[in-house]
């Protein structure tokens, strides 16, 4: 079955093209055909589109919204330019596999999309204002532009926290804000720390009741999750993507008290104070420079740029207390295991991460963890080290589309 996986933001679509059925999921040999990312919808619209085995094309047209760009996208994979094997017309393309930021407590695991779902994904709309109404725009587009006959598959990044625990999941407010208003902690990047524990307990062989390890997602946007027996049973990310780690412009945990001054103060907005905690803080507010990981580290080793050097620093101790919360609160772990853009490519920060991780078992392999390579899968910890520490590149939409063609065969997943 050819998927095509469709992650819309608010001014992006990015999409993946995977050849994926029951047999393939078995040999862990789905095939990736194609990938590509429309950027600044809305506008002169910067295009990548890459078929697998051959060298990216890269333009810029004018696209006005998700639907021209998705219409755009379907054109190119469908054209003889593209060059993507096995699909040359429309009815190439069998199913659709949606990435959808918040599910809240009605969907729990992925669903083929009908009217009802739509409804309830509308709903949602309250609870993820910034992201659902662009993964709706994305489902609706992709229906009309391929028709009713192409099944659609939504696939939430709040369903794998499902499996929290009351006591992880409840704010200490009154009890009945939870039962009028659903506020509670969902946590988001679920696809993501789904399939790390995936591919740890296969790397490993082992039952996913036998996964007992803390993920680290650190991206632009960042999470740490404790997974006990295979299932989501913490994780930092809360109501929203705000709460938990710094990231590189949301502030993560702060006091919430701290609003309520700022409004005083600087005679912000509610609205004001929002952006400014999603957008003007973390390693961009922290710096003064840019929220980017990358750029901050040249920053650090070029101009020994003081703050620069301050805002890793707050980033790594925040993932620390994390990992020290988690391993407390779960009653110890087998592995932390690193992913996202961050985590995967950057050695100097797992390195940073982990100094001082030695009381709490972790010995990291300082060679290992420098030789890993960019991107690259492995062990960073050392031989005999208690806990041990892995990187494992995280590969969202693999998971979209094995659970597209799941749940349009009928077939039950293991995590
Ligand atoms: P998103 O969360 O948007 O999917 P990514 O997972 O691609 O983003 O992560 C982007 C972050 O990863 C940026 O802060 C970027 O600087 C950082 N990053 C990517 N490569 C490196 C690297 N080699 N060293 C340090 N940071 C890196």
């Amino acid at each position: 079955m050819n998927v095509l996986v469709l992650n819309c933001g608010s001014s992006t679509v990015k999409f993946q093209i995977i050849e994926t059925d029951a047999e393939l999921i078995r040999q862990d040999a789905d095939r990736r055909l194609a990938s590509g990312i429309v950027e600044r919808i809305g506008g002169q619209a910067l295009i990548t589109f890459q078929s697998d085995g051959h060298p990216k094309e890269r333009h810029a047209e004018p696209l006005r919204d998700h639907r021209a760009a998705i219409d755009r996208i379907v054109r190119w994979v469908v054209s003889r330019s593209s060059n993507i094997d096995h699909i040359t017309s429309l009815s190439d393309i069998h199913a659709v596999g949606h990435r959808v930021v918040h599910g809240a407590e009605r969907f729990q695991k992925s669903v083929r999309i009908d009217a009802d779902v739509l409804e309830g994904i509308e709903d949602c709309i309250e609870l993820a204002p910034l992201h659902n109404p662009a993964n709706l725009k994305g489902i609706r587009s992709a229906q009309e532009l391929l028709g009713e006959g192409v099944p659609q598959v939504a696939v939430f990044d709040t369903a794998f926290h499902a499996s929290m625990p009351e006591e992880s999941y409840l704010y200490a407010i009154p009890y009945q804000l939870y039962r009028r208003h659903k506020i509670r902690r969902y946590g988001f990047h679920g696809t993501s720390h789904r399939y790390i524990a995936y591919r740890y307990r296969t790397v490993h062989g082992l039952e996913p009741a036998q996964v007992d390890i803390i993920t680290l997602h650190l991206g632009n946007g960042c999470s740490a999750c404790g997974i006990k027996g295979g299932k989501s049973f913490t994780t930092s990310m809360g109501f929203t993507p705000l709460e938990g780690l710094v990231m590189g412009t949301r502030s993560g945990n702060i006091d919430p008290s701290l609003i309520e001054y700022l409004a005083i103060k600087e005679g912000m907005s509610i609205s004001e104070i929002d952006t400014l905690l999603n957008k003007q803080s973390g390693l961009l507010g922290l710096s003064g420079l840019t929220g980017d990981m990358r750029e901050l580290l040249d920053e650090e080793a070029e101009n020994q740029d003081r703050r620069a050097r301050l805002a890793i620093a707050i980033f790594c101790r925040r993932v620390r207390h994390y990992i020290g919360a988690y391993l407390a609160e779960m009653s110890g772990a087998q592995a932390v295991v690193f992913s996202g853009g961050i985590g995967e490519n950057s050695w100097m920060i797992r390195e940073r991460i982990c100094a001082g991780l030695e009381p709490l078992g972790l010995q990291l392999d300082a060679g290992r963890n420098r030789d890993l390579g960019v991107g690259r899968e492995g062990e960073i910890s050392a031989d005999g080290s208690p806990l041990k520490a892995y990187v494992i590149p995280t590969n969202e939409e693999l998971l979209i589309a094995r659970d597209t063609f799941r749940v349009l065969a009928d077939m039950p997943r293991r995590f």
